[in-house]
């Protein structure tokens, strides 16, 4: 080949790689649940609250890409959400548009499949955690994912929208205006919320979010703590008070003054704001004060 013909053939390839590059993209899972920066805020937190026992427990199960951080691996369930279908239904619980939850009525998948719910998941992955001592190596593998699993469920679990309702599918199909951008109302509350948060008060920095976080937890909602932390009847995981939270803090924050179109701006954001942030507090709390009675 002559030069210009090697050049055309360059070109060629570039142009390949680009539209490659966006077809990849565009066939690219969507993802759903706090954003990224919410679930590692939530695991950030627990991990600074690990006993030394779940410390080496965490340590040991923890994928190698994961370099011993926890909160690098809580997302990780959304993006196995299409390879595992079967996991779609663990990360939410639907309940009729009354603000009340009930395990036996709404813990279920659309099949009407007892358990498959974010509450349900938090149980059955507890549970897997707790034979861990007595597992054999085949067997650590999925205590691995149970792991990963567990760490991001009890974030959605605290995601007040992720106890929503099934007709608007946890505010799914609510079109809204994020300031001047388009937006579901369940998006505003994963994602939106969090970053306006960073840009306005963080300087973009998602370490300074759970820094100040972390602050509050040590003063203002110190008293709190210790509540946040119990379970009742010395159960390992209580997610069925985080999910009456859950659809509580919908009613009164998420989806009031919400319609079809609204346009929410300062009032929603600045308001709703603390909601979220304690949210992001208790789910970081009681994450690890679950895995410390997993591991001892
Ligand atoms: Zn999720």
């Amino acid at each position: 080949m002559n030069s210009l013909s090697l050049e055309m053939a360059d070109c060629k390839m570039q142009i390949m790689l680009v539209l490659c590059s966006f077809i990849l993209l565009a066939t690219l899972p969507p993802i759903y649940g706090w954003g990224t920066d919410g679930h590692s805020i939530v695991c950030k937190i627990a991990q600074s609250r690990l006993s030394d026992a779940a410390v080496d427990a965490v340590k040991e199960l923890l994928p190698k890409w994961a370099e011993d951080d926890l909160g690098s691996v809580c997302s990780w369930a959304d993006q196995v959400k299409f390879r595992y279908r079967w996991s779609s239904p663990l990360h939410y619980i639907n309940t009729p548009e009354i603000c009340t939850y009930q395990y036996k009525r709404d813990c279920k998948d659309e099949d009407g499949i007892a358990g498959r719910c974010v509450a349900g998941a938090i149980n059955n992955y507890t549970s897997q955690l707790l034979t861990s001592n007595s597992a054999s190596n085949k067997a650590q593998n999925n205590l691995t994912e149970a792991l990963l699993f567990l760490s991001h469920f009890m974030g959605d679990i605290h995601q007040p929208l992720h106890v929503g309702f099934a007709d608007d599918k946890g505010g799914n199909t609510i079109d809204v205006h994020w300031y001047k951008r388009k937006a579901v109302l369940h998006h505003v509350w994963d994602t939106n919320i969090i970053e306006t948060a960073e840009e306005r008060f963080y300087d973009l920095n998602v370490d300074s979010m759970v820094d100040a976080i972390q602050q509050n937890i040590t003063s203002e909602w110190a008293d709190e703590v210790k509540r946040w932390e119990t379970c009742s009847l010395n159960k390992t995981a209580c997610p069925d008070i985080y999910a009456s939270e859950g659809i509580k803090a919908a009613c009164d924050w998420a989806y009031k003054g919400v319609q079809q179109e609204s346009v929410l701006e300062d009032d929603y954001f600045l308001s709703r704001l603390p909601i979220v942030n304690r949210r992001l507090a208790q789910g970081g709390v009681r994450l690890a004060a679950t895995l410390n009675r997993i591991f001892g």
